[in-house]
Formats: structure tokens, C-alpha cells, sequence
């Protein structure tokens, strides 16, 4: 059986075309499956009886329902899924005041190994399937009120989003296809640790926002952060992301975790601001948060103020961000996806 999550509009028209349909099909039954929420062919209203039950003897639409979902005092809400093969993964939902932000996760667990990130402490399962980071978005939507919306989609749970390129290449066509979800581009957001061929080739594939975790301004503090500096170091990572091409007028979100005492100082400040010169910019603080096991601290707020302080007084755009969901382990970098009390992140 098929899943029709797993193919793009192109793979359902040649799916189709092998029962000897019309390419318009395929937009019929995207839109029924996007743009109206159907999960099942019977409610197709528009193709024939036959058709409807050839498709049931062949494929499948697929759903994912929340095992569990903590709604955080800030009003962050984390949904816990478990995968057909017992794996499990977040996403979480931060509304603010104009925004619904959903945050997706693209594999079950990471191998990159950050060593800010409790995500990467657990190890790496696989991939998701092009349908399991869909259906983390259906199912969010599903549970939502009706005056209530998804505005933007950033792939910054778990994961890396880079080393699962077809499948989040494809659920991203899907996501912004006009048959498809129908988002604007500039509110989806793909955020990498910084694998340079794959950021030189989702840009040629699709024009979505940037976000790049730096989190250091030398390639000694970044390595001992983030292991994968040793292959992509600082510089060739930002000469990649000078090429890459935005969306209109738009700008490479840098993440940088302050971490204390590690990289939290006004000389890292005026290195980021020469380092990040000639690329259009915005830079998003995120205080550490701290998770059990973790050697890292949180940076003192005076150092946090002091740090975005000299950025603005600079002309680079920061913002702080604060630390939404951190009473139920939603915030930057404490995805686990725990389940039943196996640690399997
Ligand atoms: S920060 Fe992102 S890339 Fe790094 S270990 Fe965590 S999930 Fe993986």
C-alpha cells in the first residue's frame, strides 16, 4: 500500500497515471487531503465510486494522533507522537501575539551530537518519512479551535533537517504548494547546524528562511560545541550562507545559544558582528536552557542584555528570546521525545 503522504504532487500524478488517470487527479485529491482534511478517499466527493475504491485497494492516507500533549504556562503546547515502529517525536506549538508557530521535528533523534542540545545526547534512530513530518502538522491543526490558525512552520525540533533532504524537501513542497497547504514560503523556516553541499542545495531546490545555528564566533569554542564545525568550519558555513538564496527581501536568521562564560562576552559580540557582515542578518539569543546532565549554565541576564545591547547598537538585529515552554521541556534544545519512560531522543 501506498501512502499518499510520502509522494509529491509530480509522484501522485505518476502514481495515478499508472491506474490510467488524468494529472489533474492528483490536484483533486491533494486538495482534499491538504485544504479540506480528509483522511479518507470515500469523502472525494468529486472522483467516481470507482475510482474512490481502486484507490483503497492500493493506498493509504496516512494520520498521526498525539499520545500526549503539556500545554505550558506561557500557553506553549508539546505534542508527543509515537511512530508506526514505536519511535516517538515532538513538536511544539508557541503561539504569541500575531503568530501560531508550529516547531517539527525531522528524525527521531540527531547524530550531530551539539552539546547544547538534549536532543543530540540521546543518539540517532532515523529519518522520519516525508508523511510523519506532515502529519505532525494535520494533527496539530486537527486539535486547534476554529478561529485558531498555523501561521509559520520552522523545522527546529528534532533533528536535523539537512541530513533528511528528500523528505523535508518534499514535505516542503507539499507545505507550500498552491494544491498543497497553501503557506507562504517566508513562513516556513528550515533551521540546520550548518552541513554546507546540502545548504547549496536546498537552495537550489526551494527558496524557504534560512536559520543557521552558530552559537560561537571561533571555530575552537564552535567545535567544542558542535562537533560538526570540524567538517564545515565558520567561515566556509557563512560564505555558503552568502549564496544562499532568501526569500524576497528576507535575511539568514543566526540562532546563538549564550552559554556562560563560554560565549557570552562583548568581545563575542563584536566578533559575530564581524563575521556577520555583508550577510543579511538577524540574530535570535537564546539564553541556555538547562537540562539534567548538561555541564553548560545559563547565561546571567546582565550578560544577555549587555551582548544584544552592543549587536543593536551595532545595527544588527537581535532578539531575545525567551525561554517559551521551559516548564514542560518544550524550550530550545530539550526535545527528548520521551516515551513510557524510554528515552529514545
Ligand atoms: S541542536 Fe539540532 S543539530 Fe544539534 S544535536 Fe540538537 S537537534 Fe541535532
Amino acid at each position: 500500500m501506498t501512502d499518499i503522504k510520502n509522494l509529491s504532487l509530480h509522484e501522485l500524478e505518476a502514481f495515478l497515471a499508472g491506474m490510467g488517470k488524468e494529472k489533474y487527479r492528483a490536484a483533486q485529491v491533494f486538495k482534499w487531503i491538504y485544504q479540506k482534511d480528509v483522511e479518507d478517499f470515500d469523502e472525494m466527493t468529486d472522483l467516481s465510486k470507482e475510482f474512490r475504491s481502486r484507490l483503497k485497494e492500493c493506498a493509504v492516507i496516512s494520520s498521526l494522533t498525539p499520545e500526549k500533549v503539556e500545554t505550558s504556562r506561557d500557553g506553549t503546547k508539546k505534542f508527543l507522537f509515537t511512530l508506526d515502529d514505536g519511535e516517538a517525536v515532538e513538536s511544539v506549538l508557541i503561539p504569541d501575539e500575531k503568530r501560531m508557530t508550529l516547531c517539527i521535528s525531522s528524525q527521531v533523534g540527531c547524530p550531530l551530537d551539539c552539546g547544547f542540545c538534549l536532543t543530540g545526547t540521546g543518539g540517532y534512530e532515523r529519518n522520519l518519512t516525508t508523511a510523519e513530518i506532515i502529519n505532525q502538522i494535520t494533527a496539530v491543526k486537527t486539535s486547534l479551535q476554529p478561529e485558531e490558525k498555523i501561521t509559520n512552520i520552522v523545522f527546529m525540533g528534532m533533528g536535523e533537517p539537512l541530513l533528511n533532504l528528500e523528505n523535508v524537501v518534499r514535505a516542503i513542497d507539499i507545505m507550500i504548494g498552491e494544491k498543497g497547504m497553501l503557506l507562504p514560503k517566508r513562513k516556513v523556516t528550515l533551521s540546520t547546524a550548518g552541513l554546507v553541499p546540502q545548504i547549496e542545495e536546498l537552495g537550489s531546490r526551494c527558496t524557504v528562511n534560512l536559520a543557521v545555528s552558530l552559537n560561537a564566533t571561533t571555530n575552537d569554542i564552535r567545535s567544542r560545541i558542535m562537533p560538526i564545525n570540524e567538517k564545515y568550519p565558520i567561515e566556509v558555513l557563512l560564505d555558503a550562507c552568502k549564496n544562499y538564496p532568501l526569500p524576497n527581501r528576507g535575511r539568514i536568521t543566526f540562532e546563538y545559544v549564550m552559554i556562560k562564560g563560554l560565549n557570552d562576552s562583548l568581545e563575542d559580540a563584536r566578533r559575530l558582528i564581524s563575521l556577520l557582515r555583508g550577510i543579511p542578518s538577524k540574530v535570535n539569543l537564546i539564553p541556555f536552557n538547562e537540562f539534567e546532565g548538561s555541564t553548560f549554565q545559563k547565561p546571567d541576564r546582565c550578560d544577555v542584555d549587555a551582548f544584544h545591547k552592543y549587536l543593536h547598537d551595532n545595527h544588527l538585529v537581535a532578539i531575545t528570546r525567551s525561554s517559551k515552554g521551559d516548564d514542560i521541556s518544550a524550550a530550545c534544545g530539550q526535545l527528548r521525545g520521551k516515551l513510557k519512560g524510554r528515552n529514545i531522543a
